[in-house]
């Protein structure tokens, strides 16, 4: 059975070509903050060719602060941002994983910008987590399984 999620409103829907919930990482950034307006966001790297999604999405660009173009993709209904893209890694979604159907299953692998983290954010001392964005070798190692 594949890995299923939506918007708010049920107007679009998304499967992923996973057989359970792929390796998923958590932004502490204050950007992400602003952008979810929430504590962190919740994000799964994937090729986009595992990605099918139906119903109408709306999408907004904006350069991002290293020079590439982030496009940001969005239900026309309801605004859940469901995943975007970047020109500087062609072919490689970001599907935001609070929008999986079981996000109540999501354990994170990894979390990044944790010196930004809300200070009631507590993290197991297990917890893989960086104070700034993670190194670009471990992202490959962390991730790894998302493009097996
Ligand atoms: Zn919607
Ligand atoms: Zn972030």
């Amino acid at each position: 059975m594949p890995v299923t999620g939506g918007c708010r409103c049920g107007a679009c829907r998304y499967s992923l070509d996973y057989p359970a919930i792929p390796v998923i990482y958590a932004c502490h950034c204050r950007d992400c903050q602003t952008a979810t307006g929430g504590g962190f966001v919740l994000q799964a790297m994937i090729p986009e060719a595992c990605l099918s999604v139906t119903g109408e999405r709306v999408d907004r660009s904006a350069p991002n602060s290293r020079g590439a173009v982030t496009t940001q993709v969005y239900c026309t209904q309801c605004l859940t941002r469901l995943y975007s893209t970047n020109t500087g890694r062609p072919g490689i979604v970001l599907v935001r994983a609070g929008t999986l159907d079981n996000s109540d299953t999501i354990v994170p692998a990894v979390h990044m910008w944790a010196s930004r983290r809300q200070p009631w954010i507590g993290l197991s001392s297990d917890a893989e987590a960086y104070d700034g964005a993670i190194p670009v070798d471990r992202i490959m190692q962390v991730f790894a399984p998302n493009f097996a």
